[in-house]
């Protein structure tokens, strides 16, 4: 067993009522199933040991990254030095606030939380049913599909500065943009949001989100690890076709490719590696720029 790092003593030392795990692979924590070991991966079971781990951080003056679901990351193949702070089955918990109005936690899935709204007969949240990320990580990036948005049906959003403190910001204060909202600047935590939907027959939201995820099942290579789309769709074009037009699918550097099934996703083919995947994304764009002019951009969060 290797000895504690400093950091590590250190860490345990203030916070010892928090699990905290060392040397925790990434691997095990993100859907690439790619990552070395999180030099301390810190597990909150609620907003007050959350706040404590950062005002920790404040005090000890180091950095940290949060982690929701892992569906939307690339980790490096030599790990993360300091705290990652995984917040995924720690912020539990979803209510009705009113007829049309529900509050998910941050920790939540947005497929549960889907779930959620549709049995309560709330439609809105139908496009977010098959996004396996939570709806912090989903808040954090404005994700979206089949013509849905966070940003369409998220009324406020409840979060924690890296002070420990917490406000509520509404839609416009959020700066939603396509897969972009102010968190990434400002290094708010996502700890619960507010959502608006309309009432509708729980039966005609599940027929439709049962149409959508067959819809998925049918297009995406879901059987293979994976992060959703590798690249934001670009100004006059979908990533996908202009990958398909380059020829690139099926394209591979080591144990990344990109899918045969659909030319939007990247895969670990089983033993990728970080910079497998980097090497990938970064060819793939070179080439798609030189065959159509058009610059991909990652979709995927590099860390
Ligand atoms: C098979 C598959 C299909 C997908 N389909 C879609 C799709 O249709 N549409 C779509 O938009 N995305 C899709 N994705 C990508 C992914 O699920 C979404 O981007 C999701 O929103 C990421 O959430 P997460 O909790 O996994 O975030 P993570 O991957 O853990 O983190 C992503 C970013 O969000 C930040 N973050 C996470 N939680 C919080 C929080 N509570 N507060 C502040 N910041 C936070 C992290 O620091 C990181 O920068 C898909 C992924 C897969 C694997």
């Amino acid at each position: 067993m290797r000895d504690m790092t400093d950091f590590q003593r250190k860490l345990s030392s203030f916070l010892p009522e928090i699990e905290l795990r060392f040397e925790e692979p990434m691997a095990k924590h993100t859907s690439l199933r790619i990552g070395g070991a999180a030099e301390i991966m810190a597990f909150p079971k609620n907003r007050e040991e959350l706040a404590k781990i950062l005002k920790t951080s404040v005090l000890l003056d180091s950095k940290y990254v949060i982690l929701g679901a892992g569906t939307n990351v690339l980790a490096p193949d030599q790990g993360i030095p300091g705290l990652v702070i995984c917040l995924k089955d720690c912020l539990d918990g979803m209510e009705q606030l009113d007829a049309t109005h529900i509050r998910l936690m941050g920790g939540v899935t947005m497929s549960r939380g889907a779930g959620f709204a549709a049995n309560l007969g709330l439609s809105g949240l139908e496009f977010a049913h098959g996004i396996p990320g939570s709806v912090g990580g989903g808040v954090y990036m404005n994700a979206g599909a089949y013509g849905g948005e966070i940003k369409d049906v998220c009324e406020s959003v409840e979060v924690m500065d890296p002070q420990g403190n917490i406000r509520r910001l509404s839609n416009a204060e959020m700066g939603f943009s396509y897969r972009h909202s102010i968190l990434e600047e400002t290094g708010d935590i996502v700890i619960s949001a507010d959502f608006r939907l309309t009432e509708t027959p729980s039966e005609e939201i599940w027929a439709r989100m049962k149409e959508l995820i067959a819809k998925r099942s049918a297009s995406q290579p879901l059987d293979l690890p994976s992060a959703g789309s590798a690249f934001k769709r670009p100004a006059g074009g979908y990533a996908a076709a202009l990958i398909e037009q380059a020829g690139l699918k099926g394209f591979q550097v080591g144990g990344a490719a990109i899918s045969t099934k659909h030319a939007g996703f990247a895969v670990n083919l089983g033993d990728a590696t970080a910079e497998d995947m980097r090497q990938l994304l970064r060819q793939v764009s070179d080439k798609v720029y030189a065959a159509s002019g058009i610059r991909l951009e990652p979709e995927i969060r590099i860390w």
